[in-house]
């Protein structure tokens, strides 16, 4: 067979030649020890918690080593793309503060190693493909649909491994003439990996490739015998053979990517070595798991999950240093501890490494992400967390406007209790939740959600009657609740509980109970910040407004 003719048959179009573009696209001038990594999502609309997970490896690597990272935007798939999914790819990662240093952006490719989106380097896979028909590595296949099914049929009777290899790759043995005249017939055919691989041997005399992963150690694997598709009937290339080609060519040195990509890990290695280059270091990824109510822990769902799903904090208005923060006590074992000694540090000065993360799954978890997402919050300002819940409202709850027209109003309510020495409040968790949490503040969201407490329903109307006659905005804290505790006396209730406690035949209640109401008529709620203090930022219009009511 003359593979050069072969090569020239398949690929007349193809003029640039493999150094063409190792010229194009030299060797990156970084310093020593620099990492080049990249994230690759395919546009399917769907970008979730795992791409994030990845980038955040990804971005950390890059940028702790003086490195370079960049987005790739892999649309080989042409059934799964979705129309406005780059968008999405490339707003999620920025509002989630993942910067890229050259790739695919909103304005076109930023960076020398493009093109970015693998749709538009259909020539750069045909002319690594065409190299490897001429060197005999490849070859055309045209097995139909049908009897690629019938192959397998047959392999399942026999108990023989699923796919095209040794004497199932039947377009192997094609002539040249036999592959003229089917391609002047206009036969459709797919490029196929010649794999050298055999794993048909006995066990001891198999070929096992090794690959040194940063996140696992040694992987010892048996080597591919697979005669993968490298180009798809319509020119287009295959993951493999993508991610061999651009790699190589964008000078990526580290891979990081899922774990459900190891099983294909073989034919990696060898189209790399077909190729005669060398592979990148391979970070392969736990996946994403969760307990489910049984305690058992599962992969998360698509289905299922809807926190898989990055749209969903977007929504619910998770802050992204609360994600970020999150992602990183997931990402590394070390990093709690780190934080507790570091409590005021970036998370950029975290010494991040891929040997402290998990290989087993990573156990991802709301509850958790909401106790440090207080924490977070609990660090950022009230006019920081304005603006941040004010966005958020823009985007998901346009309806809420005007809760941001008195400026300091909002923050003195976001402010509530925050400036505590020793007990600080940690009410915010994530935009939704606050907003619920800070509602009463505002008329039209007001509403009375809990009854009075049994023991003062009946005086409600006398307590807070006797509440509004004397009240003084002006007064002051203990003044305030002086009052509260003689108006509470004067309709028997005791002044302390533990007299109440003592001597429950005396009283009807005691001064909770008195206070209780007052708080449910301003608030709505039995629990609530210091009733005084939320009094201060209602002002003295609306307090006496909202007892009125009741009278
Ligand atoms: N497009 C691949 C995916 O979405 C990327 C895998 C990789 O990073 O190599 O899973």
């Amino acid at each position: 067979m003359d593979n050069q003719k072969l090569a020239e048959l398949l690929f007349p179009h193809i003029t640039k030649t493999p150094e063409d573009y190792e010229a194009m696209y030299p060797q990156r001038d970084l310093p020593a020890g620099a990492k080049v990594t990249r994230l690759g999502p395919s546009p399917t609309g769907f970008i979730h918690l795992g791409n994030l997970y990845g980038a955040f490896v990804d971005e950390r690597l890059a940028h702790q080593s003086g490195g370079k990272f960049f987005l790739r935007i892999e649309d080989t798939d042409d059934k799964r793309f979705v129309e406005g999914a780059v968008e999405i790819i490339i707003n999620s990662l920025r509002f989630f503060g993942i910067q890229f240093d050259e790739g695919a952006t909103m304005d076109g490719d930023l960076g020398a190693y493009g093109d970015y989106t693998q749709s538009h380097r259909g020539e750069i896979y045909q002319c690594f493909a065409k190299k490897l028909v001429s060197e005999g590595k490849a070859y055309p296949c045209f097995l139909t649909e049908e009897e690629i099914a019938a192959i397998r049929t047959e392999q399942e009777a026999t108990k023989q491994n699923p796919g095209i290899y040794g004497k199932w790759a039947r377009s192997r043995g094609l002539s040249l003439s036999e592959i003229e005249t089917k391609l002047a017939a206009g036969q459709p055919y797919v490029v196929r990996l010649k794999s050298d691989g055999d794993l048909s041997l006995p066990e001891e005399q198999i070929r096992r490739i090794k690959v040194q992963d940063a996140i696992r150690g040694e992987l010892d694997m048996p080597e591919n015998d697979q005669d993968t598709v490298i180009l798809k009937a319509t020119g287009i290339p295959t993951y493999h053979f993508a991610h061999v080609v651009d790699d190589h060519l964008m000078r990526t040195t580290h891979v990081v990517r899922g774990a459900e990509w190891l099983p294909s890990l073989p034919i990696h290695i060898e189209l790399f070595e077909k190729l005669g280059w060398q592979p990148p270091v391979y970070c392969h990824t736990a996946q994403l798991m969760k307990l489910d109510e049984e305690g058992n822990k599962r992969k998360l769902s698509k289905r299922k999950d809807p926190e898989l799903s990055l749209d969903y904090y977007r929504n619910q208005g998770y802050h992204p240093a609360a994600v970020r923060e999150y992602l990183l006590t997931i990402l590394n074992s070390n990093f709690e501890e780190w934080r507790i000694a570091n409590p005021d540090a970036d998370i950029e000065e975290f010494p991040f490494t891929t040997e402290k993360m998990s290989t087993s799954g990573a156990l991802f978890d709301l509850n958790k992400l909401n106790d440090i997402s207080k924490d977070v919050l609990l660090r950022i300002s009230a006019s920081d967390l304005f603006d941040f819940l004010k966005a958020w409202s823009e985007e998901f709850r346009p309806e809420l406007s005007h809760i941001f027209d008195d400026r300091a109003y909002l923050e003195k309510i976001l402010d509530i209790g925050r400036h505590e020495e020793r007990n600080p409040r940690k009410d915010h968790i994530y935009a939704q939740q606050m907003v619920e949490n800070i509602s009463y503040f505002f008329d039209d969201m007001f509403q009375i959600e809990d009854e009075f407490p049994a023991e003062a329903a009946s005086d409600a109307p006398a307590i807070l009657k006797a509440y509004l006659d004397s009240y003084d905005h002006s007064d002051d804290q203990s003044q305030w609740f002086d009052k509260i505790r003689q108006i509470g006396t004067e309709l028997g209730y005791a002044a302390k509980p533990k007299d109440f406690k003592k001597n429950p035949d005396q009283y009807k209640g005691h001064v909770g109970h008195v206070s209780t109401v007052i708080r449910i008529a301003l608030m709505g709620r039995q629990q609530s910040p210091d009733v005084w203090e939320i009094q201060q930022i209602l002002g003295e219009e609306r307090t006496r407004a909202r007892i009125g009511k009741f009278l």
